[in-house]
C-alpha cells in the first residue's frame, strides 16, 4: 500500500533482433530450436491451478516437416469449459479488484521475460510450430508480444485518467468497470502475438478469460501461459483450453456470463460465432461484446508515377513473407499498362532468388504453408488457374506436400479485376495482378473498392501529391489500414494500430487505446458535498 499517484514506464517498440551469421542471439537460438527437436512436449488444458491432462491427444508437428513429432496436446471438452467457467467466476473478484498497477505490473513483468529469458523458446516454438522463418518470427513472436504487453498497460493508464469534469459542490468520477462474466477469446494460427493478445488485452483491464488457441499454434501458445504464470498472472484469470473450435466454442456460447468475444480469424467463423450470440442472446446478463478481426484481399494500385523497384519489393515482401498467411499480406494489384512489363519482370527477376524451405536453415525467405488443409485449398486455386481461361501463371505454381506444405511464390495475371483469384481470399503464397488501361483509372479504382467484400490494408504507389490525394479519398473505406509508398504488411503496435471493415471485421483497432475500451463498461460516480435539505425550489417563492 502507498500513497501515491503512479505513471507507468513510458512504453517503446522492443528492437529486432538481426540474427546475423556468428551472433550469439543466432547461436543462442540455434540451441533452443535443437533442443526443442529433441523432446516432445506434453500440454495440458491449465485451468485454476490444474493442469488437466483429458487424454484426448492431438499432435503438433512442423509444416515444414510433417513426419516429426513436436508434441501432443490435451483437448478441453465441455467439462473443461464448465470447470474454467467456474474458476473464472471464483476468481473474477479478486482479479478485478485489485489495483491496477498490480495487473500492470504483472504484463509489464511478463514483457520483460519475453523480451528475455523466454524470447528463444517463443521464437524457436513459432519458427518450428507455425513455420516462419527466424525474421518472421521475432518480429511477431517476440517483439510484437512484448509491446502488446507494454503499450496495452500504457493505453489502460490513459484510459483510466480520462475523468469527468465537476461544477461547485460534487465530485464527478468514472469507475472503469470491467464487464461482468467472462470474455472468450479465440485466436488464430498466424501470430503468435494475436494468440497472446487477445486473452491478456480482456484481463489487463481486470476481465477473466477462456481462450481457445488454434489447434495448430497450440504449441507455441503453451509457451504464452508459462510466460504469464512465471509473471504473476493469478491462476484461473486465464483458462487455456487447447481443442476443437465447436467442442469448445458451443458450451461457451451457451453461458449465460458470456461478458465478450474477442476474435481473429476468418470472417466464416466470426459470423458462426456472432450468429450463435444472436440464438442465444435470451441467456445472457449482458450484451456481449463482439470484437473480431477477420479476412482480407488486400491490394496494391499502381499509379502511372510509381517508383518501380520500390513497387516491385513490396508485391514480393507483401505477398510472400510467411508465404501470404499475414492478414494484411498483399493478394491482388493493379497495375498500369505503362508499367506492366518492367514490373512483371522485375518481380520475376525477385522471385527467381526466393529460396524455399525449412525455418532451420536461415537462408529461406519461404516456408511451408500450416497444414493440409490449406495447402489443399491452396493448391486448388494454382489447379483452378491452370484449367481456367482469364488467368495465367507468370511465375512459380509449384506445389509438393511429400515432406511438408510447400507452394511456391505464385504471381498469376488476372484478366479482370473481378476474376476469382482478384475477390477470394487465398490466404496463401499467390498475388494475382491486374493490368489496368491508363486512361481507366477511376474506373479502376472503383473496382479496387467494390470488387472485393473485404476491407482490411491496402496501399497506393504514386508520386504524384494531387494524385496521392485523389486515390486515398476513392479508396477511403476500401482498407482500415492504408499506406502510401509501403507494402500493406507490417503493422507496428503504439504506430499503426491494426483492423478492417465491411467483412474484415469490428475495427476496434488491436494495439490501441480503442480495443481496450471494448473490455469495460464504466460507472460514473456523483458525489454531492453539501445536499439540499428540503424540497421546493426558489421560482417557488411568492413574489
Ligand atoms: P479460423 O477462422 O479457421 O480459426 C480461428 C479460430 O477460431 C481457431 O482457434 C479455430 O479453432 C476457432 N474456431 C473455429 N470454429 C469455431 C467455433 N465453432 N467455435 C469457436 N471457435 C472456433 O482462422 P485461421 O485459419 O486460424 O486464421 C486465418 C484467418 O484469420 C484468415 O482469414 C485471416 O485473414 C484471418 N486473420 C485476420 C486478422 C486481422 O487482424 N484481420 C489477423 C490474423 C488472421
Amino acid at each position: 500500500m502507498s500513497s501515491s499517484i503512479v505513471s507507468t514506464p513510458a512504453p517503446f517498440n522492443e528492437a529486432i533482433g538481426a540474427y546475423a551469421p556468428g551472433s550469439a542471439e543466432r547461436a543462442s537460438l540455434k540451441a533452443r530450436l535443437a533442443a526443442l527437436m529433441d523432446q516432445q512436449l506434453d500440454i495440458p488444458v491449465a485451468i485454476g491451478e490444474r493442469e488437466i491432462h483429458t487424454g484426448r491427444l492431438a499432435e503438433s508437428r512442423p509444416p515444414h516437416d510433417h513426419g516429426h513429432l513436436l508434441g501432443r496436446y490435451h483437448e478441453a471438452g465441455e467439462k473443461e469449459v464448465a470447470l474454467a467457467i467456474e474458476s473464472s467466476a471464483s476468481v473474477k473478484n479478486h482479479w478485478s479488484s485489485m489495483n491496477w498497477e498490480d495487473r500492470a505490473a504483472i504484463f509489464l513483468k511478463a514483457a520483460d521475460l519475453l523480451a528475455g529469458p523466454y524470447r528463444d523458446e517463443i521464437n524457436a516454438a513459432t519458427m518450428l510450430c507455425q513455420s516462419k522463418t527466424v525474421f518472421q518470427a521475432e518480429i511477431d513472436a517476440a517483439c510484437e508480444l512484448v509491446d502488446f504487453w507494454r503499450f496495452n498497460v500504457h493505453f489502460m493508464e490513459q484510459l483510466y485518467a480520462v475523468q469527468p469534469e465537476s461544477a461547485d459542490g460534487m465530485w464527478n468520477t468514472m469507475d472503469y468497470r470491467p464487464l461482468e462474466g467472462f470474455v472468450f477469446a479465440v485466436s488464430p494460427f498466424n501470430f503468435t502475438s494475436i494468440a497472446g493478445n487477445l486473452p491478456t488485452a480482456p484481463a489487463i483491464m481486470g476481465n477473466t478469460v477462456l481462450w481457445k488457441p488454434s489447434s495448430t499454434q497450440t504449441y507455441s501458445a503453451w509457451v504464452i501461459m508459462k510466460v504469464l504464470h512465471e509473471a504473476g498472472l493469478p491462476a484461473g484469470v486465464i483458462s487455456f483450453l487447447p481443442g476443437k473450435g465447436a467442442e469448445i466454442g458451443g458450451p461457451v456460447l451457451a453461458s449465460p456470463d458470456l461478458a465478450g468475444i474477442h476474435f481473429t480469424g476468418s470472417t466464416q467463423t466470426f459470423r458462426h460465432l456472432w450468429r450463435s450470440v444472436g440464438e442465444n442472446i435470451d441467456r445472457y446478463h449482458s450484451y456481449p461484446r463482439l470484437v473480431g478481426e477477420t479476412g482480407g484481399k488486400n491490394f496494391v494500385f499502381a499509379h502511372p508515377s510509381a517508383h518501380v523497384q520500390s513497387l516491385v519489393t513490396a508485391l514480393v515482401r507483401g505477398a510472400f513473407e510467411y508465404q501470404g498467411q499475414k492478414c494484411s499480406a498483399v493478394s491482388r494489384a493493379f497495375i498500369p499498362a505503362s508499367l506492366w512489363d518492367e514490373v512483371i519482370s522485375g518481380m520475376q527477376e525477385q522471385m527467381s532468388r526466393i529460396e524455399m524451405g525449412s525455418p532451420l536453415e536461415f537462408n529461406n525467405f519461404v516456408c511451408a504453408v500450416i497444414d493440409k488443409k490449406a495447402y489443399d485449398k491452396i493448391s486448388g486455386y494454382i489447379a483452378h488457374v491452370k484449367n481456367s481461361d482469364d488467368h495465367r501463371i507468370l511465375a512459380g505454381g509449384e506445389c509438393d506436400d511429400s515432406q511438408g506444405y510447400f507452394i511456391s511464390p505464385t504471381l498469376v495475371e488476372a484478366d479482370s479485376p473481378r476474376a476469382k483469384l482478384m475477390c477470394e481470399e487465398i490466404f496463401g503464397p499467390i498475388l494475382a495482378v491486374h493490368r489496368y488501361a491508363d486512361q481507366r483509372m477511376d474506373e479502376t479504382l472503383a473496382e479496387v473498392d467494390k470488387a472485393s467484400p473485404y476491407a482490411l490494408t491496402g496501399a497506393i504507389f504514386c508520386r504524384d501529391r494531387a494524385e496521392i490525394n485523389r486515390m486515398s479519398t476513392a479508396l477511403r473505406f476500401a482498407a482500415g489500414n492504408f499506406y502510401i509508398n509501403d507494402k500493406p504488411t507490417g503493422a507496428v503496435v503504439g504506430q499503426q494500430p491494426f483492423g478492417g471493415g465491411r467483412a474484415s471485421g469490428t475495427n476496434d483497432k488491436a494495439g490501441s487505446i480503442y480495443n481496450l475500451v471494448r473490455w469495460m463498461s464504466p460507472r460514473v460516480i456523483k458525489e454531492t458535498f453539501a445536499p439540499p435539505l428540503d424540497f421546493p425550489y426558489p421560482h417557488m417563492d411568492e413574489d
